[in-house]
């Protein structure tokens, strides 16, 4: 293998830049040459294609967001969408790829591969932690802190007004990042979209806290059953129908995406970005390069997309222990 290509794509994540940056100068120690796709899929049916040097990553590894762009593709779902795209390749003489993304752009690189034999490895960005065979992805861990963040000051304000917080963090599908904020942040109640939310046990509990809690914070993931954080909250409200008690909320947003990664982040995209590289080189066809308690592992996009990553329930229990 001679050359190869690197992409973001799918919604961006904090620590994409740092595996575009090991993807760019692994590639280069092992005498390959290395191109950049620009907007993901789109930029591949586009031949927006771009040769990089080790220059062309330098400090960038302290960076939010991706310097190759990123981009949600409908056209790429399309048969002659593909064809062009990899037409586009050949014509560059590109020979693998490393696809930096969530499940969609796996789903999407597999498919690819079983048309055109091109060798794929992927890297797992997205901040929702919610891809089977990696322990963490990257942008995870930056996403959790800055929701913490929010949350901490949340916490002050609602302190001194007596106030019930309803926050709102991502994940349309996943709780992790709803159950670490929780956890980390103190949070009374934490309602995720693997557990079936019953509104009328939450006010039960909450009606059950003890009487010195003047204050409370209650983290929704964006996917929860019972709906948004002004839902859940309203139906709340509702129910206690106490005109001494204050209800907010906060929908936290994209401000979860953004910032400078956390150390850990800089180094799991590090240690994916060189995996991905080496993996095409060892023969890797259609994997993704993860960590799995603390060693790189390959796994088939095929698991990926189809296995569930499991929420621990020990981590609930523990926030429902510690509310008391
Ligand atoms: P995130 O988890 O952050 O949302 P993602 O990679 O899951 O990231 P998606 O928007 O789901 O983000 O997928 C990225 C792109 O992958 C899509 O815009 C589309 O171009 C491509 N893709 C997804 N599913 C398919 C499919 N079944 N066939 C072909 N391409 C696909």
């Amino acid at each position: 293998m001679k050359k190869i290509a690197v992409f973001t794509s799918g919604g961006d994540a904090p620590g994409m830049n740092a595996c575009i940056r090991a993807v760019v100068r692994t590639a280069i120690y092992h005498g390959i040459e290395v191109y950049g796709i620009n907007y993901g899929y789109e930029g591949m049916m586009k031949g927006n294609i771009k040769r990089m040097q080790s220059h062309s990553v330098s400090n960038i590894i302290q960076r939010g967001g991706t310097i190759l762009k990123s981009a949600r593709s409908e056209d790429f779902r399309s048969a002659e969408g593909r064809r062009i795209a990899y037409s586009n390749l050949q014509a560059q003489g590109i020979e693998g790829l490393v696809a930096i993304g969530g499940d969609g752009t796996f789903t999407g690189a597999k498919r690819f591969h079983e048309e055109f034999g091109i060798p794929i490895v992927g890297c797992p960005g997205t901040i929702d932690n919610d891809i089977f065979g990696t322990d963490y992805t990257i942008g995870f861990d930056t996403a959790v802190n800055t929701a913490l963040e929010a949350i901490d000051k949340i916490r002050d304000t609602a302190a001194a007004h007596d106030r019930i917080f309803f926050i709102e963090v991502m994940g349309r599908d996943s709780g992790y990042i709803a159950v670490e904020c929780g956890i980390g942040g103190g949070a009374e109640f934490v309602l995720v979209p693997e557990q079936k939310t019953e509104l009328q046990d939450l006010v039960k509990t909450f009606k059950n806290l003890r009487k010195s809690k003047s204050s409370s914070i209650i983290v929704v993931a964006e996917g929860d059953d019972a709906g948004s954080a002004d839902q859940i909250m309203g139906a709340v409200k509702a129910s206690i129908n106490d005109p001494e008690k204050e209800f907010k909320v906060t929908t936290l947003g994209h401000i979860q995406r953004g910032g400078n990664p956390t150390a850990r982040d800089r180094v799991l995209g590090s240690r994916c970005g060189m995996a991905a590289v080496e993996g095409l080189l060892q023969g890797q066809k259609r994997a993704m390069a993860g960590v799995v308690n603390g060693e790189v592992c390959y796994t088939d996009f095929h698991d990926c997309i189809t296995k569930k990553k499991v929420l621990k329930d020990d981590h609930l229990k523990l926030i429902e222990i510690l509310s008391i």
